[in-house]
């Protein structure tokens, strides 16, 4: 065919910059013809006949948000067979110069958006993006290069050729899907709002993480009732076995058949353990539970336990319960999560007592944390001394903000590039001879 006959739409698409790192997205009405209808997007406009992209842009500002903008480069472009008309669509950037964005505008000859809102979470498109929506396709596209080239500068600041996450989440799809529903309603246990980040199918948030130069990371899932440890053990030592650069991750719950999950997960070849004394809701001291922590010890395998009383505090959680098991299993490999956070000083005293616990650093630092629970300064120090102790974990894919903030505000503690190091990889390549 002759492609020059087809009919071909071009449009521009604007990414609206406001404060603090958001843009502005815009929800189009819904309408069952409409693909993209009722989702949320970023302001786009056709081309007039004699139009260039720029002066569309900044149209699309007067037109569908009713403010001046000032355009700025093009961040890329797509092009797609929509069947009746080939599409061209490009994004620029945006911001505002006068006026405040408002919806719907006036001119009805137009699609005029329902709302729109300032947001840093470019997860707001994924949607639309799966639906073949080029504009959002784009800006994530480019979001993601963005992200993976902070995480390089990360890396190459600190002298760091890759990776070690001890702390990610992976988990069978379903399981997975009920627990962002969880954070989507902001449950009891969380507090907040928390928008997923990273909500994306396995193999793309695999390639995601990879995409960081994390060379190594766990499958952290945790059952919570009685009855789910040993079909989640199971799955987990399929995914390990379907991706060699995840380390085998199992779990248990205070319940009767514990001891023989833990030893029949050991069997399967597991390396790591986590326990989550919040979600589980169960007291580590819970007779239950005597053999496991007993065959932990002497296994020498890491158990990653959320024990601090954050976000939320649980019956069970706190240095307290923490500090009798571990007068009961001193040997045991603990790895206390988030830092302990917000309980720092006390756990830092269980690690300075107990030679073999150990810290993660999942959520600590960040602005999210912080804001809530931070962590006192004045404790840096003995963090600084525990530096061999001190694991990189994140959370991912289960985090309000990007992966790349998480690194940098490890950073930002002043502990410098050897600390750095040691926590972001080596003490991890150690503990599991990798
Ligand atoms: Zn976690």
């Amino acid at each position: 065919m002759m492609a020059w006959m087809e009919p071909a739409r071009h449009s521009v698409a604007v990414v609206v910059r406001g404060p603090d790192g958001t843009f502005l997205a815009v929800r189009r009405p819904s309408d069952p013809r409409d693909p993209l209808g009722g989702l949320w997007g970023l302001p786009a406009i056709t081309l007039r006949e004699g139009e260039d992209e720029p002066a569309a842009a900044a149209r699309a500002g007067r037109a569908k948000l009713g403010v001046d903008l000032e355009v700025g480069p093009k961040i890329g472009e797509k092009t797609a067979d929509r069947g009746e008309y080939v599409l061209r669509l490009s994004d620029y950037e945006a911001t505002v110069v006068s006026g405040t964005p408002s919806v719907p505008q006036a001119d009805t000859s137009l699609t005029q958006y329902v709302s729109c809102m300032f947001t840093s979470d470019p997860a707001v498109l994924e949607e639309a993006a799966g639906r073949g929506s080029l504009c959002a396709q784009i800006f994530l596209e480019a979001a993601a290069a963005a992200e993976q080239d902070r995480v390089a500068d990360f890396r190459r600041r600190a002298g760091l050729p890759h990776l070690i996450d001890a702390h990610t989440h992976f988990m069978p799809q379903r399981l997975l899907a009920a627990v962002w529903a969880y954070f989507d309603a902001a449950g009891p246990l969380i507090g907040r709002p928390w928008p997923i980040r990273y909500r994306a199918g396995e193999d793309s948030r695999l390639e995601v993480l990879r995409g960081f130069g994390v060379r190594a990371f766990t499958s952290m899932l945790y059952p919570h009732k009685p009855g789910m440890a040993r079909s989640l053990n199971d799955w987990s030592a399929g995914f390990a076995a379907r991706t060699p650069d995840c380390l085998h991750t199992a779990t248990f719950f205070a319940e009767p058949g514990a001891a023989a999950d833990v030893r029949r997960a050991l069997e399967q070849g597991a390396v790591v353990f986590k326990c989550h004394l919040q979600v589980g809701g169960f007291d580590p001291n819970d007779p239950l539970l005597d053999d496991v922590w007993g065959l932990l010890a002497e296994a020498g395998t890491p158990v990653v336990t959320h024990c601090g009383s954050g976000p939320v505090p649980g019956a069970h959680t706190g240095p307290g319960p923490a500090g009798v098991l571990l007068a009961r299993h001193p040997r045991l490999r603990l790895v206390v999560a988030h830092l302990g956070m917000p309980e720092y000083s006390e756990f830092l005293g269980l690690a300075e007592r107990y030679d073999r616990v150990m810290l993660d650093t999942t959520m600590a630092f960040t602005g999210f944390a912080e804001s809530t629970d931070p962590f006192p300064r004045a404790e840096l120090p003995r963090l600084e001394a525990l530096g061999d102790r001190v694991l990189l974990g994140t959370d991912y894919p289960n985090i309000p903000y990007s992966y790349a903030d998480a690194l940098e505000a490890l950073e930002e503690t002043g502990l410098g590039a050897g600390w750095l190091r040691a926590v972001c990889h080596d003490n991890a390549a150690t503990l599991f001879g990798i």
